[in-house]
């Protein structure tokens, strides 16, 4: 057995990784694709030391520095279930195989809720972003849309109103859901237009990049169209964590509850990065969640 076994290979499971293996113990990593996230980013600008690197750069960067340890790697394998038994935790794979490990990092991820309309996938990355903090700054003076009215797509409106030239949010229902105060917020900025009872349609573009935006006015059912260059998704990010329900304490978002050492609610149990109750959703957050989790996990091992 290992005596600790990480789940999940983006930021915070390498960090995790690197972090325990450097404690000389027998440490695994299992990934259903091994630089998680990250590699669906273009460019990154915002991990504090690197100016700006590309996202499958910074994957390889990730999975050169895990290698440069003594650390088993099992890449492309889901893990499936969790059970423990005496001391030990184990992790079935989808693959039938089971692993035992002393202790347990979980470091699984999330992914962004996506609209599904026409020109989504096809313009990701290419007008088409999912995080503000990340993207805002490359749409420094233009127009964009935030599809969403919870209070992630109108924090996201918030912040890029700051940025941008112009914000148009879109909501589905007839209200939007955020708290009360960043609606106050919201209405009071002159650059930003609300519109309600919206469904969008499809996302245009020119082949390269965005260039506007189709809604139906779910009221009159006529379909508008709103010129611009960016579109932010921000309907939801969804933690991986559904083959956990049931296993261990889960917010109810679903994600991993953790204490201040990543430990979870199953002693020997210890979860890192976008798929815990951490908030604010970032790589360079991942990565310091993960070495936290790695030395929580090895605290727990020299007093087990
Ligand atoms: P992830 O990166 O999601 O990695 C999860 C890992 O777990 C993957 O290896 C995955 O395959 C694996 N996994 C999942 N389920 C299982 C399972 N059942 N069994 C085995 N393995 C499993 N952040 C920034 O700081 N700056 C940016 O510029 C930036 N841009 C972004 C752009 C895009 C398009 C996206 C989608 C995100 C961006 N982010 C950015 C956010 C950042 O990528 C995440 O915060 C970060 O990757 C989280 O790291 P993580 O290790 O917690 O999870």
């Amino acid at each position: 057995p290992y005596d600790v076994l990480i789940v999940g290979g983006g930021p915070a499971g390498s960090a995790a990784a690197i972090y325990a293996a450097r404690k000389g113990i027998r440490t695994g990593i299992v990934a259903e694709r091994f630089g998680g996230q990250v590699l669906d980013t273009m460019s990154i600008e915002n991990f504090v030391s690197v100016t700006e690197t590309e996202g499958p750069k910074f994957a390889v960067a990730l999975e050169q520095h895990v290698k440069a340890y003594d650390v088993d790697i099992t890449n492309l394998q889901r893990a499936e279930k969790l059970t423990q038994q005496d001391g030990m935790t184990s992790i079935q794979l989808a693959s039938g195989a089971t692993l035992k490990a002393k202790a347990v990092i979980l470091a699984t991820g999330a992914r962004w809720r996506e609209v599904n309309v026409p020109g989504e996938k096809e313009y990701r990355n290419h007008g088409v972003a999912y995080c503000p903090h990340c993207d805002g700054p490359l749409f420094k003076g233009k127009r964009v849309a935030v599809i969403g009215g919870g209070n992630s797509g109108v924090e996201a409106a918030i912040d890029l109103a700051g940025i941008v030239s112009h914000v148009t949010l879109i909501e589905f229902a007839a209200e939007l859901r955020a708290d009360a105060v960043l609606q106050k917020k919201l209405h009071s900025l002159p650059n930003v237009t609300v519109i309600t009872q919206a469904q969008t349609t499809e996302i245009h573009g020119d082949g390269q990049k965005v260039n506007g935006i189709s809604y139906k006015d779910r009221v009159t059912e006529a379909v508008k169209h709103v010129e611009l260059e960016g579109v932010f998704v921000q309907i939801g990010l969804v933690p991986n964590t559904e083959w956990l329900k049931g296993t261990l304490e889960l917010s109810r978002h679903g994600e991993i509850i953790v204490d201040a050492k990543g430990q979870t609610s199953l002693p020997g149990v210890f979860a890192a990065g976008d798929v815990t109750t951490v908030p604010y959703k970032q790589i360079v957050i991942a990565v310091g969640e993960g070495a936290k989790a790695a030395l929580g996990a090895f605290d727990h091992l020299i007093r087990s």
